[in-house]
């Protein structure tokens, strides 16, 4: 047997009372299921990741209290059924061979409810209620709370839980003169503003027990104003470690700030440098997270010394089995995490189940199954872009003879213009998993190949999934040698001028300007530039790591135009929209709403504007005005009287994403 490439990945580590089989934490993310009440469902969900090998599973937030609720509703153990509920979960992790904490979640003035409660009367520019100053009685019932609901979560059977004490919650907020005004014993010094993150760790181990795991989430950089200094989270993190934590994880950023933290954009392991800094500081286990989605990446933090652990919450979601596959040598097979947020955190901030772009089936696993099929058919899959991909992988796997026809020399259709996107570089690994994923599983892949509907006429099943063109936005001038569309801009690397507008402001418009801004290689691919672009430095700099960022100057001039009077990226992702603006507006990138196309000339776009007629000047204009279906295979077998499936952006090209191809082409290949 060959040694693993991942020896400290997979090393256990010993916490005294019990020893984890290896050091990769399933950290902390709403589902949405726990309030759904469907138990099977969050049971079935946190077993399969169980079962996948992860050490140590930590569920999403749960409240201590209703005013701590980050949404009227929201899951807690506030009760005897609560308990028995969770206790329902705990059992099949541990029948799963796993062990699992429930984090205990104090929104504080990030509480979505008129109740809040905080240090101060400070609202927060991301909630819109103002939350109560707490008194000296309403402070010891928070602790008193927190120490009941690891009380309940012990009752319930959970092997730990985690204290939430980062990201701009709660008892972040009494950490922070950013939040915390007071001027009595729980404000002013640091002394004083950590006595309540002290005390809440210290009355929940006097409430547990010796014998439970007690985590505590510690913000590391809160890039925020007025945040923690390093000599104050130095301190806090030992005086945690005295009341009794077990392992200290790390919480990167408040949700308020205005740095990206997990998007994609953001370079892999972007925040391991901050978490090596406390090491050696205590002698509990600290865990490092943010951007980790791979093994190898993993290993190589491990390896470095920025950590005793890594945590890992949404590569979890991508694929429940990412440590069995690392450590059955089969590494290049788990699912990776593109880090988009568009199917969960996007889906949270919706009120929607959390779920995967690249895999559909997460917090679906009671009801979206991949048996295998009873009758083995023939299927003709055309068109490789991710909808066809994914039906044709799922159909594969599932024991069906899968053709998969692509028109072009690769697979991956509109995933190919994504990756060459600065920022969006994760999409490579997408489209590599892919194609290998549909070879492994056997499909036979014909590239280069027009599926004709004479040649497809003997397949048991046919599925068109031959994706979108672009719309012809029908401007007067669009023929001039200035005019390109995205695609000869992202595809064919047609040459751009130096003053750029573009048409249509919607995803794609926006990557379009991403991509003519930058110069050079992505920030994402170099930490220390995307560090200065945004503004982040060691907190022993400056406090909270928060510096004055230094975008580099902008490759072109670029307009970005929409003829809806609204601004323009309102539409993009809830969690990542306000990156790409920020982005784009640090590059310069001028943003007009509420324009009409007059025409297009050599000089470049006339825009009628409620002033009248202006003239963007511009060497060259980019139509990025949406998409349009690419039905003719589908008409013309449905003219043979051929039964298809259509699916992706062939099915309905408007608001198109991977998100709904994907979830699309394995919901039909799940029922073939
Ligand atoms: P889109 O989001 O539908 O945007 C199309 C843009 O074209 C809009 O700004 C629209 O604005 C404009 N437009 C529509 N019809 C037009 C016409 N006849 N003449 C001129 N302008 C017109 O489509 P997309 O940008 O092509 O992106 C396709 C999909 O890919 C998106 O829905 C998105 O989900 C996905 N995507 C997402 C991301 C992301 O960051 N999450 C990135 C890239 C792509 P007006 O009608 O107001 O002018
Ligand atoms: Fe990762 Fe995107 Fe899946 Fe979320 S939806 S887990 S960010 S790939």
């Amino acid at each position: 047997m060959t040694a693993t490439p991942y020896p400290r990945l997979l090393a256990p580590l010993d916490l005294g009372f019990v020893t984890l089989p290896n050091r990769v934490l399933m950290g902390s993310m709403h589902t949405g299921l726990e309030e759904r009440g469907d138990w099977e469902r969050v049971a079935t969900y946190y077993a399969e990741r169980a079962t996948g090998g992860a050490a140590l599973i930590v569920t999403g937030g749960m409240a201590p209290n209703i005013e701590g609720a980050v949404f009227p509703g929201a899951a807690g153990l506030h009760t005897d059924e609560d308990i028995a509920n969770h206790r329902f979960v705990t059992d099949r992790v541990h029948d799963a061979g796993g062990r699992i904490a429930m984090q205990i979640l104090h929104a504080g003035r990030y509480a979505y409810g008129k109740d809040c409660v905080s240090a101060s009367a400070i609202k927060a520019p991301i909630a819109p209620f103002v939350p109560r100053e707490l008194d000296e009685a309403g402070i010891e019932k928070q602790i008193a709370d927190f120490a009941t609901a690891a009380v309940r979560a012990r009752e319930a059977g959970y092997d730990g839980v985690e204290v939430m004490g980062s990201e701009g919650y709660f008892i972040n907020q009494f950490l922070c003169l950013h939040t915390n005004r007071r001027t009595d014993r729980w404000g002013g010094s640091y002394e004083n503003r950590m006595r309540l993150a002290v005390e809440v760790v210290r009355r929940v181990r006097e409430a547990v027990g010796p014998d439970f795991i007690l985590i505590y989430r510690i913000s590391l950089l809160d890039l925020v104003p007025n945040g923690q200094k390093w000599e104050e989270i130095v301190r806090l993190a030992r005086a945690i470690e005295a009341a009794g934590a077990t392992i200290l994880n790390t919480g990167i950023g408040w949700h308020e700030a205005r740095i990206p933290t997990i998007a994609t954009s953001v370079p892999r392991r972007a925040f391991t440098w901050v978490t090596k800094k406390l090491m050696g500081a205590v002698d509990i286990p600290v865990i490092t997270s943010n951007r980790i989605n791979t093994p190898e990446v993993a290993e190589a933090v491990l390896a470095e010394g920025c950590a005793d652990m890594v945590s890992m919450a949404r590569p979890f979601l991508a694929d429940a089995e990412f440590v069995r596959k690392a450590a059955e040598g089969r590494a290049d097979e788990i699912a990776p995490c593109i880090a988009c947020n568009q199917a969960c955190l996007d889906h949270t901030f919706q009120g929607k189940i959390s779920t995967c772009l690249v895999n559909p089936r997460a917090g679906h696993e009671t009801e979206l199954t991949y048996p295998p099929a009873e009758n083995p058919k023939t299927i003709a899959v055309v068109g490789a872009g991710p909808a066809g991909l994914m039906a044709a992988l799922v159909a594969a796997q599932r024991g069906h003879s899968v053709t998969l026809y692509e028109r072009d020399d690769r697979l991956g259709g509109q995933l190919n213009m994504a990756r060459v996107i600065p920022g969006k570089e994760e999409f490579h690994g997408l489209v590599e998993w892919f194609e290998r994923m549909v070879r492994r599983a056997g499909v036979e892949v014909r590239l280069k190949t027009e599926a004709s509907a004479e040649a497809l006429r003997d397949f048991d099943e046919v599925i068109v999934a031959t994706g979108v063109s672009p719309r012809d936005p029908q401007i007067p001038g669009q023929d001039g040698p200035n005019v390109l569309s995205y695609v000869e801009v992202l595809r064919g690397g047609a040459p751009v001028g130096a003053r750029v507008a573009i048409v249509g402001a919607g995803g794609i418009g926006f990557d379009v300007a991403e991509f003519l801004t930058h110069e050079g290689e992505s920030p994402t691919l170099h930490l220390e530039e995307w560090k200065r672009e945004w503004g982040v430095t060691d907190p022993e700099d400056a406090p909270g790591g928060l510096a004055q960022p230094a975008p580099p100057p902008p490759a072109r001039a670029v307009t970005l135009l929409q003829r809806k009077a609204e601004r323009p990226g309102k539409r993009l992702g809830k969690t990542t929209g306000w990156i790409h603006r920020a982005s784009l507006a640090a590059r310069g990138v001028k943003m007009l709403g509420g324009v009409g196309y007059v025409g297009i000339g050599p000089a470049g776009i006339t825009i009628a504007t409620e002033n009248g007629e202006d003239l963007v000047e511009a060497d060259t204009i980019v139509l990025c005005a949406g998409q349009e279906s690419q039905r003719d295979l589908a008409d013309a077998l449905a003219n043979h009287g051929k039964r298809v499936h259509v699916i992706g952006g062939a099915d309905v090209a408007a608001e198109l994403d991977a998100k709904r191809a994907i979830d699309q082409g394995a919901r039909l290949a799940a029922s073939l």
